[in-house]
């Protein structure tokens, strides 16, 4: 079941949560919307449920237009944050609700239900707690039980809101991986919010980048990582350090550091002069003892983090602006440098992204 919404608009008074938002879910995809608090993501989720309306545009279900279709009919499971399970219903009660309140026509027998939830608990791998109340599990267990819930009536759209965000950051990560299998399992049309780039870039087909009730873009992880269409989305997916400066003939000038622009970056100023934001990711820079001339700038070593896969080196520029440089280890013994110590930072590849203002 493919989902479309075209033009988007939708306010709550004065206030403009979704400014023509247009966007297209293929069958079988897992799409990901991405965006800071009140960018409009639920917003957007629950229009395609039907659970709200849109001031104006559409909103399409298998290319037919969804306001005549009842909710009922869109066939949407729905996963929220803090999914009230039944408290009074054990797990086993609580996925066969879904099918237990059909219409009798369409109600399957006590033995059909048995079998479903049964398949559906090994599913989420929870076929030992099918007699434990909802209070008895972990944050965990209890989001995968919301899940089989959700899956129980046969969903042909899946929406998740922040399924995971209120768990802790080890069982994010494990049920990430576990949904991403699940996903490619099912083939289920599904569509995911959440404010945390990296369940995005790791979880998604496609992550939609969400800002002020706009979509900023649209596209693969790796687009979206390594081809930002602005600067928006490149400070917001990863770490990133701006600097503002001039650009002049070619060549930005931070304080009193000239620092030439690689091919790309000089393309995309095309000649232009004035005022200007750079973008730089903490692994894109690298320490040297030496100067590069031109290509590299002066900096002061405040601080080392070596916990972690990276080294993470804080610094200050010569024109004061904070610095972040990550670095392996290797690098780091290499270097062997010190708080305190003057050292020159140099944008490694020419990912430095301007924004010209
Ligand atoms: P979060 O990650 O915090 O859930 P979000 O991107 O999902 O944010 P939405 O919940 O879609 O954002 O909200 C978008 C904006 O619309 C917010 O500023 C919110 O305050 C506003 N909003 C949402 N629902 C209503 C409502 N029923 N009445 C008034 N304003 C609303």
């Amino acid at each position: 079941m493919s989902v479309e919404v075209r033009n988007l608009v939708k306010k709550f008074g004065d206030f403009t949560a979704l400014s023509g938002v247009s966007l297209r879910v293929e069958t079988g995809e897992l799409v990901a919307l991405l965006g800071l608090s009140g960018s409009g993501k639920t917003t957007l989720l629950r229009i395609i449920a039907g659970l709200e309306t849109a001031d104006s545009g559409a909103v399409h279900f298998y290319g037919a237009d969804a306001t005549a279709i009842s909710v009922r009919e869109r066939k949407v499971g729905f996963v929220f944050q803090h999914y009230a399970l039944f408290r009074h219903m054990t797990v086993f009660e609580n996925i066969a609700f879904g099918l237990r309140v059909r219409p009798r026509a369409h109600r399957p027998s006590q033995a059909e239900i048995a079998q479903r939830v049964h398949e559906l608990l090994k599913l989420v791998q929870l076929d030992f707690l099918a007699s434990r109340y909802p209070s008895q599990l972990s944050g965990g267990q209890r989001q995968r039980v919301a899940l089989a819930r959700a899956l129980a009536v046969e969903p042909k759209v899946l929406l998740l809101d922040e399924p995971f965000g209120a768990l802790d950051a080890k069982v994010r990560q494990e049920l990430r991986r576990w949904l991403k299998r699940l996903h490619q399992e099912l083939r289920i049309t599904s569509v995911f919010v959440t404010h945390d780039q990296d369940e995005a870039l790791e979880l998604a087909d496609r992550v939609v980048v969400m800002n002020a009730g706009k979509i900023e873009q649209i596209g693969t992880p790796e687009e979206v990582y390594h081809h930002p269409v602005n600067a928006f989305v490149y400070n917001f997916l990863g770490n990133v350090n701006l600097f503002h400066g001039r650009i002049e003939n070619g060549k930005v000038h931070l304080g009193d550091t000239i620092l030439e622009l690689g091919s790309a970056e000089r393309q995309s100023v095309n000649g232009a002069s004035g005022n200007a934001a750079l973008y730089m990711r903490p692994h894109l820079l690298e320490i040297d003892r030496t100067s590069r001339g031109g290509k590299s700038f002066r900096a002061t070593v405040r601080a080392i983090n070596a916990a972690g896969p990276q080294v993470k080196v804080e610094l200050e520029a010569d024109w004061g602006d904070p610095v972040q440089v990550e670095l392996d280890h290797e690098r780091y013994r290499d270097l062997a440098i010190e708080p305190g110590e003057s050292v020159f930072v140099c944008p490694r590849q020419s990912r430095v992204f301007i924004y010209q203002i």
